[in-house]
């Protein structure tokens, strides 16, 4: 079995943004285990891989981070010059055309906003960009009345033909820092297959993905409280998937006691609170950066059930009063029967440190 919770333990490794990445057993003596941390797409980019000649490793950590660095040039609404950008400075006037590769992100976002009822909308930067959370500025109620009925998936034109983009409501703009990471993951460990590498961790900021195990032990993924980064909430042992969380702890301010965080509702253009943290399991990357939103805006329960209809799929939601949801691939085992024997250990019991 790939999952299964292995809740309350508090000892591991190391940090990433929100996940916490443990070995399952310590690493040998003279592991070939090679990492790298780099600032890119404005957040923490890891890759760990296993390899046996380190030159070799070395380059494809090097292809890995080159890799993550051209799909930020393309598509940060940071850089003036990235096409996103130029979609969002022409695209109410007129059809932009853009590589196909960005066309075919933003096609994929419609569709995380049609299976997700429209939590997950990337024009929910109509009114995103009013925030700035490192200068605790959110816009006011009258902004926001202004600029919400700019946000709606549905009035973006995509022209598949000639990969163009138009925006059929003044005020429009769009941003991928809700699915550009996992996508970004996603051809990191594309470029590592490519190269016959069989264990590694590629991630950037909250989203990752692991190829293989970590020599014959699954990763531990521990998922942290909303409110100390120290804490485990719980752990997950993990190999060859993806996992995104995300946290109303990564970027926000508080004020008035009122969280400002950087998940928006897209219905009320005011940050949406109904979940702490989200964590997602799915195959890619793409898939768990696109899903790990929905519960924030939706609310715990119907994202699960929108999880439990999607066989790919798993999630652990944090809620505000503490409690932990787990999806119905992840749920821990039922207590036993007063009085029922307590159960052998299985084969598969993995050992928590
Ligand atoms: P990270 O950037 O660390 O991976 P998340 O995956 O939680 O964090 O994505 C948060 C980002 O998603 C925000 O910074 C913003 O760019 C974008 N975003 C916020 N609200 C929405 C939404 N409702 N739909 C799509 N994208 C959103
Ligand atoms: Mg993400």
């Amino acid at each position: 079995m790939k999952r299964g919770p292995h809740p309350m333990t508090a000892r591991f490794a190391w940090l990433l943004s929100s996940v916490l990445f443990a070995a399952a057993a310590a690493p040998l003596a003279h592991a070939d285990w090679m990492e790298r941390t780099e600032a890119i797409m404005g957040t923490r980019c890891y890759v760990e891989l296993w390899a046996d000649d380190p030159e070799k490793g070395n380059d494809a950590i090097d292809a890995v981070m080159a890799e993550l660095r051209r799909i930020d040039d393309l598509m940060s609404h940071y850089k003036p010059e990235s096409e996103l950008s130029q979609i969002n400075a022409y695209a109410n006037e007129r059809p932009v055309q853009v590589d196909k590769e960005l066309f075919d992100l933003i096609k994929l976002s419609t569709h995380f906003s049609q299976i997700t009822e429209g939590a997950f909308d990337i024009t929910y930067a109509s009114v995103g960009y009013l925030y700035n959370y490192p200068q605790h500025v959110h816009p006011t109620e009258a902004q926001i009345k202004q600029a919400l009925p700019a946000v709606n998936w549905r009035n973006m034109l995509l022209d598949e033909q000639h990969h163009t983009v138009r925006f059929e409501h003044p005020g429009m703009r769009i941003d991928l820092g809700g699915i550009g990471k996992g996508y970004a993951v996603d051809r990191g460990i594309d470029i590592l297959k490519a190269r016959g590498i069989e264990h590694a961790l590629v991630t950037a900021g909250g989203d990752s993905r692991i190829i293989g195990d970590r020599m014959g032990r699954p990763w531990l993924v521990a998922i942290r409280h909303p409110d100390n980064p120290k804490k485990v909430v719980t752990r997950i042992p993990l190999s060859d998937t993806a996992v995104s969380t995300s946290g109303d702890y990564e970027r926000f301010f508080d004020e008035g006691g009122v969280r400002y965080h950087h998940i928006i509702d897209p219905r009320t253009g005011y940050s949406a609170s109904k979940v702490r943290s989200a964590t997602i399991l799915a195959p890619t990357a793409t898939q768990t950066d696109g899903m790990s939103k929905t519960a924030f805006v939706l609310g715990a329960e119907k994202a699960l059930e929108i999880i439990n209809r999607m066989p790919e799929y798993d999630a652990v939601f944090v809620l505000p009063d503490g409690r932990v949801l787990y999806s119905n691939g992840l749920r821990p085992p039922a207590p036993r029967p007063a009085g029922a024997p307590a159960a052998a250990p299985t084969a598969g019991t993995l050992p928590v440190p």
